[in-house]
């Protein structure tokens, strides 16, 4: 993405002094609250926000000289000591009401407080309307409606409307986190007085590492008023330490200055974020905006916090829901290698009949089965030359590992045979042989996300810092996702695991099937001739033999022989007779009917066994194929005549019966002058 107003060093230089901005600890608060920060053992007050008095009605100077117990009461600081110096719990925050004297006024106050280094800090909030029964009823409620969401997408719209709706805030958004962090607002529900940010994307550099880490210690950050001046503490330091207060488990912490310019630049007056956690791990962040200030009662941002931790534990279990989904559309079962009549499919039939559901499931653009001689794809991907490239170098460097996958295959080993925008891609060996490997495509991301309205580039030069909006930030993002596609998820990886073994059992059966013919023909065939051997031939004698018997059908068979064999060989050579042998038997084939089987003897000697024929079609059968052997041009080795004997089946019959009897008749055809048809009984032609 070119930018004409600032160079890329300025550009680095201004996410560098974002991402190191110590944002826990700015020695000020927001103006919401006040600040006390009293010593290890809860005995004196160290230091203060410089607004106290309007808190406590006692002036700065004169709480700093004060003991806890006469600024705070003694109620509060029994349950503070109880609550936190007993319990010893470093990581613990207090959250509770405490009632006050303020200029003569009883008030109510919203109390948040926690050790941090060798102090224990206290942060109050005026309680304005007492009305937590009312919000714990709005809980109670959104519990009740997640329940019946059974899709995440509707979860997260509910999760944005509940929220608007008892914040009041003009947007309420759910950010979500990819693996790079970037960020993109997936659901929203937006007021028409701000702008939707719907769709839109972040770069990661927009909600640094440390404001990450922030969100894993503290869920929640209020900013009622983006521009509100900050409130110093009093003194700047501790006492007995150089380092500034770290305030990152309270809630009045100040705002720093880049990220109000950034809120500034966004048209937001007031902002809450809540950090959504999956497994412990930071998800995304419901994020609300407001044109203008607005105050946010802690009770009601405890009861927000609340809905957003409700709606995670249901998108969870969706998640689950979904994953168990996913590995069953990609089962194991020999259901899939089967098809709608239960016969086993090959890897072409597989790929053909469930590859649209798997791209769908996977998300993928286009899969490949991939082996030495056989490349089976659907979908778009690489050429199969490229396919080809590839699983070689995959088996040459991965095949141990039995899984490989890219994102970025343009920056991968891989690269030169990338094609166009797949720039994704997860690899798995079959586990019957690791130079298979099945194939899954990814387009790159930009491509299959939608930009709403033309991204403009508006960075803003602030005291000689360069500050980002939104829209600068889609340029970015749509930079640091440049050739690369969505990330292949771990659950993604199992269930393409899972495809390669059903692939790999249908692969190996169906090499067992094709050496099976192999096999067979083998031991069925003349090698020479490819027409059936004699075991072969006495098989299919046996079973008609049969046949007839049972159902009383007529049968004929027929001994040809072919007239002075030997001439050929003697004249040309052994291979003329063969080639002689071969074109003649290709020739005879093509004459027979579909239940005539032809079959080599012995030698020059071959039979043909007529089913449903008797003597007098036999004969006929046996006319025709005499015929057009005679009528066969051999070129140099001139023509080729055969005799023949035909013998129809009689009850009672063996197989030798039969043949013998048309053996009988084939010398007799040689001895009445060759290249004739004789019958075992009488001339009948
Ligand atoms: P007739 O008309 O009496 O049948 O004369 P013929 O020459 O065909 O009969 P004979 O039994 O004398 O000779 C058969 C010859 O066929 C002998 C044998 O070498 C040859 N032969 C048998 N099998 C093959 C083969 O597979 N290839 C070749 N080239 N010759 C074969
Ligand atoms: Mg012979
Ligand atoms: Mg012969």
């Amino acid at each position: 993405m070119s930018n004409s107003h600032y160079s890329e060093v300025e550009i680095a230089a201004a996410l560098e002094a974002c991402a190191r901005e110590p944002v826990h600890i700015p020695g000020a608060i927001q103006p919401v609250g006040c600040l006390i920060s009293l010593d290890a053992n809860m005995a004196r007050i160290r230091q203060v926000s410089a607004n106290i008095e309007d808190f406590v009605g006692i002036s700065v100077a004169n709480v700093l000289i004060s003991k806890p117990r006469e600024v705070l009461g003694d109620e509060l600081m029994d349950l503070l000591e109880t609550e936190l110096v007993k319990k010893d719990n470093s990581a613990s925050v207090l959250t509770a009401t405490a009632q006050g004297q303020v200029g003569g006024k009883q008030r109510r106050f919203h109390v948040v407080a926690y050790p941090s280094d060798n102090a224990f800090v206290v942060e109050l909030e005026y309680q304005l309307s007492p009305d937590g029964h009312r919000l714990l009823d709005k809980v109670n409620d959104w519990l009740v409606e997640v329940a019946q969401i059974d899709n995440s997408d509707s979860l997260l719209d509910a999760l944005t409307r509940w929220v608007q709706q008892l914040s009041g805030y003009d947007r309420v958004m759910v950010y979500r986190f990819d693996e790079n962090w970037n960020g993109r607002v997936i659901a929203e529900t937006c007021l028409p007085v701000a702008e939707s940010f719907l769709d839109h994307h972040f770069p990661a550099s927009d909600i640094p590492a440390q404001v990450r880490r922030l969100y894993d210690i503290n869920r929640a950050r209020s900013i009622p008023d983006a521009l509100a001046p900050a409130v110093p503490l009093v003194p700047s330091c501790g006492p007995d330490e150089a380092t500034p207060l770290d305030m990152s488990r309270g809630v009045l912490r100040a705002v720093s200055p880049i990220h109000q310019e950034y809120l500034t630049n966004m048209g937001v007056g007031a902002s809450l974020s809540i950090a959504m956690h999956e497994e412990g791990k930071l998800w995304g962040l419901l994020a609300c905006h407001s044109v203008k200030p607005r105050p946010l009662e802690a009770d009601l941002r405890d009861a927000l916090c609340a809905l957003v931790q409700i709606a995670m534990q249901r998108l969870m279990i969706l998640r689950t829901a979904a994953e168990t989904r996913l590995l069953h559309g990609i089962h194991e079962s020999n259901q899939i290698l089967t098809d709608e009549n239960g016969r086993t499919l090959g890897p072409d039939g597989l790929i053909k009949r469930h590859g649209a559901q798997w791209l769908e499931l996977l998300d993928a653009e286009g899969i490949a089965l991939v082996t030495e001689n056989q490349i089976n794809c659907l979908g778009t991907v690489p050429s199969e030359e490229n396919l080809l490239a590839m699983a070689n170098w995959l088996s040459r460097h991965k095949n141990h590992e039995a899984l490989w996958r890219s994102q970025a295959l343009g920056e991968s080993p891989l690269a030169t045979w990338q094609a166009g925008d797949l720039c994704g891609l997860l690899a798995v060996a079959l586990p019957t042989n690791t130079r298979h490997w099945l194939m899954l495509f990814r387009r790159e991301q930009r491509h299959s996300r939608h930009w709403a309205g033309k991204p403009e580039d508006t960075p803003m030069m602030r005291d000689g810092q360069l500050i980002l909006t939104p829209r600068r930030s889609f340029a970015q993002w749509e930079d640091e996702v440049r050739g690369r596609s969505r990330a292949w998820r771990d659950i993604e990886c199992r269930a393409a695991g899972n495809l390669a073994k059903s692939m790999a059992v249908l692969t190996a059966s169906h090499e067992i099937a094709q050496l099976n013919e192999k096999l067979k023909s083998l031991a069925y065939k003349d090698s020479l001739t490819g027409t059936w051997n004699r075991y072969r031939m006495e098989q299919a004698i046996d079973a008609e033999l049969n046949a007839a018997e049972r159902h009383d059908r007529s049968l004929a068979v027929l001994l040809l022989d072919i007239d002075h064999f030997k001439q050929y060989n003697d004249t040309y050579g052994h291979e003329a007779g063969d080639l002689v042998l071969v074109t003649l038997c290709s020739v005879l084939q093509k004459r027979l009917r579909p239940t005539d089987y032809l079959g080599r003897w012995g030698g020059e000697e071959f039979v043909v066994l007529a089913g449903n024929s008797d003597l007098v079609g036999g004969v006929y059968l046996a006319e025709r194929l005499r015929q057009s052997a005679e009528a066969l041009d051999l070129g140099k080795l001139g023509g080729v005549t055969i005799s023949i004997g035909v013998a129809a089946w009689k009850r009672g019959d063996k197989r030798e019966d039969l043949v013998a009897r048309a053996d009988h008749a084939m010398y007799r055809a040689k001895e009445g002058g060759r290249n004739r048809v004789k019958t075992e009984v009488s001339d009948i032609i």
